[in-house]
């Protein structure tokens, strides 16, 4: 993908892609002292429209995320939406997007540390390409790799340099032939996906590891669990899930924003119950696809339409 052309916001103010350097040393990037957002918006061409999805809750991630690392925002959470929504506008995109706001300390010498450093913020939005295959079943292993512990770095902060933990599990995990992995806590209980929730169903009851499993909070999860208490009715727990429990599962999905819903079909080469979507996930999978292109009126307080949001006529 030729990115060049494209208009991002960085050095506080809009340039070209090509343009937004950002020095070789620059502390983000040699010690991932960074944290960031992945936000999708949906084009639903009937209605010429890109909606984007719960983008508020994306950034008062980031503003907790860059609390923890102590790197100031430039803005309000309001304000990067209308930022957010501005940029999409500059490129005219009308396709599917992904948007990645990231903030990080930008200080250009040798010396890890988090303070007495200058912060930078930036936002890119590209054009989405396809990020799990949601259409077919996941073939997951469970990682050698522990998922960091909070007592190491916070996993609930979408911390960059965290992400070499995600990378070490999905590599190792594609690499022995699979497609994804699950990542256990430091003392064994299942926490998530390299960049995904996990949920299971078990006799018809919706389980997810609770925010204190080293888990990120994800904005999806949460979607994910109100859907199903509200308009499903399911009982939703919150609590430690043992690997045992992977096995024993009636259906397992992942949630996630580049994601949405992806069904596991098996774990470590053992089936999860007929290797197809089970019901509950195809339930909830449905209805967030309906949800996020618009089609749920209820929720549209989830959404912010780019088009309507702003004067540009399409
Ligand atoms: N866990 C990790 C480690 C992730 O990177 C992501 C992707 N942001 C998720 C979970 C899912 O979070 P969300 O639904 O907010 O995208």
């Amino acid at each position: 993908m030729d990115l060049s052309e494209i208009s991002v916001y960085a050095h506080g103010g809009f340039r070209r892609y090509e343009d937004a350097k950002i020095g070789l040393l620059s502390h983000g990037l040699q010690y991932g002292t960074g944290c960031f957002e992945g936000i999708r918006g949906y084009w639903v061409p009937e209605q010429r429209e890109l909606f984007l999805v719960l983008v508020r809750d994306h950034y008062e991630r980031l503003a907790t995320s860059s609390k923890i690392l102590t790197i100031a925002l430039p803005k309000s959470a309001d304000e990067l939406v209308d930022l957010t929504v501005e940029i999409c506008l500059r490129n005219n995109y009308q396709r599917d997007v992904y948007v990645r706001p990231f903030c990080y300390k930008a200080a250009e010498d040798v010396g890890v540390r988090l303070h007495g450093s200058p912060d930078a913020f930036a936002i890119v939005a590209i054009p989405f390409t396809h990020y799990l295959d949601t259409e077919r079943g996941l073939h997951v292993c469970v990682s050698s790799w522990r998922r960091t512990d909070d007592t190491m770095a916070p996993p609930r902060a979408k911390i960059t340099g965290l992400y070499i933990n995600s990378a070490l599990a999905k590599s190792e995990a594609v690499e022995n032939g699979y497609d994804e992995a699950i990542l256990l806590s430091h003392d064994g209980h299942v926490a998530e996906g390299s960049a995904e929730n996990v949920f299971l169903t078990r006799r018809g009851v919706l389980y997810t590891p609770d925010p204190s499993q080293n888990v990120l909070e994800g904005v999806t999860r949460k979607a994910i669990i109100d859907i199903a208490r509200n308009d499903l009715g399911l009982e939703v727990i919150e609590r430690s899930i043992d690997r045992g429990e992977l096995y024993a599962a009636d259906e397992i999905f992942f949630t996630g924003t580049a994601t949405g819903i992806a069904y596991v079909a098996s774990v470590d080469r053992r089936r999860v119950g007929d290797g197809e979507i089970g019901p509950i996930t195809k339930t909830l999978s449905d209805l967030y696809a309906r949800i996020v292109t618009g089609r749920e009126p209820r929720y549209a307080g989830w959404l912010t339409p780019t088009y309507a949001s702003s004067n540009v006529k399409v």
